[in-house]
């Protein structure tokens, strides 16, 4: 029996690089594609493209066949200092708008019908989320539009994009809005890391007794996915016969500050927090799962402090790799 193929575009990042993996336990033939290769792992892929997804001719070349299944998941972003400086939204918008504009047309053009895209909870509008305890990000508050970054405005324009094709095209793409997906072998320095990681390598690096900063007052909130759950409700969807937008997050909404206590604790350190003036995004900003759990009976099985732990010990492995120390 031959296997089944699927293509990945975006595979030397965090999440395309677990999801090679986890399509590879599940036996398909998977080709890669991204900028680069995948910093913190050997990639599982049987073929890795390394190719600039803004060029259409690269594009056309690697969408070669009908595959079973398409994850477009290459984007320029990065964490709160990435996005919110405004300094890169120009390359953001027109990075990622490229991007999505050539794979999803060269998938039309060779009868493939399903694409799963990764939109991002940054595009709901920054008026629902002025509250850090009740922010709004039920998936039918997305209209009037008003997201609070560019990145968040290109991902709304991309949503569209899928499912214009869908209605024109006979095309059955599959939209899912990811809320801060986390874990080991993601970027956790240098500019584009998220704040779970920049958390576990602030609190990894620090000296016992002294302080961490981080960034705004601490009291904004989010929520954070593990990367396994992230990957079982995407391929829930890509698989199901609803095609979204639909959030991929978890519900348990954490302060920032309380977030970082929480890796404080898992290290075993003395170590306090020192609230510095930084990028932060929105007040507050919560997954809701209503719809997803109605749709496809998905929800997220494992506690944040599960996921925390397993990030903390494989940063803090990094840590000390490159900084020659014992891990903690
Ligand atoms: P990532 O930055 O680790 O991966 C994206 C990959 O796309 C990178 O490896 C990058 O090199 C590649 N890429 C960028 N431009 C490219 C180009 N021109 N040609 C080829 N490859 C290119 O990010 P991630 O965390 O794995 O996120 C994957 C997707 O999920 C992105 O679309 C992101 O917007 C979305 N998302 C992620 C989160 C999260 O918390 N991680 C949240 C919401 C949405």
């Amino acid at each position: 029996m031959t296997s089944k193929t699927a293509l990945v575009c975006g595979a030397g990042g965090f999440i395309g690089g677990h999801l090679v993996k986890r399509l590879k336990r599940e036996g398909f033939w998977v080709r890669g594609v991204d900028l680069k290769f995948n910093e913190h792992a050997e990639t599982d892929a049987d073929d890795f493209v390394i190719g600039d997804l803004r060029e259409q001719t690269l594009v056309r070349d690697v969408v070669d066949r009908k595959f079973d299944e398409v994850y477009q998941l290459a984007a320029d972003m990065g964490g709160a200092g990435y996005i919110f400086t405004g300094e890169n939204d120009a390359n953001v918008m027109h990075n990622s708008a490229t991007i999505n504009l050539n794979v999803l047309d060269a998938c039309h053009k060779r009868n493939i019908k399903r694409v799963f895209y990764s939109s991002s909870a940054c595009m709901y509008p920054e008026h629902n989320q002025l509250d850090p305890d009740n922010p709004n990000c039920a998936e039918d508050s997305a209209y009037p539009a008003n997201p609070d970054s560019e990145y968040g405005w290109e991902k709304l324009f991309s949503e569209r994009l899928y499912l214009a094709y869908n209605r024109n095209f006979g095309m059955e793409n599959r939209v899912a809005r990811y809320h801060n997906i986390f874990g080991p072998e993601g970027t956790w320095e240098g500019g584009k890391e998220k704040a779970p990681a920049a958390m576990c390598r602030k609190i990894a690096m620090v000296e016992d007794g002294n302080e961490i900063e981080v960034w705004g007052d601490g009291k904004q909130t989010r929520s954070f996915l593990y990367i396994d759950e992230c990957l079982e409700g995407s391929i829930r969807l890509l698989r199901s016969d609803f095609e979204g937008p639909v959030n991929i997050g978890s519900e348990e909404m954490i302060s920032i500050n309380d977030l970082a206590q929480m890796v404080i604790n898992i290290s075993g350190k003395n170590v306090g927090i020192r609230n510095v003036p930084g990028p932060e995004g929105v007040r507050g900003r919560n997954s809701d799962n209503k719809l997803i759990f109605e749709k496809l009976g998905w929800a997220p099985e494992q506690p944040l402090k599960r996921g925390m732990e397993k990030t903390f010990a494989w940063i803090s492995g990094e840590v000390s790799k490159k900084h020659n120390k014992k891990p903690l």
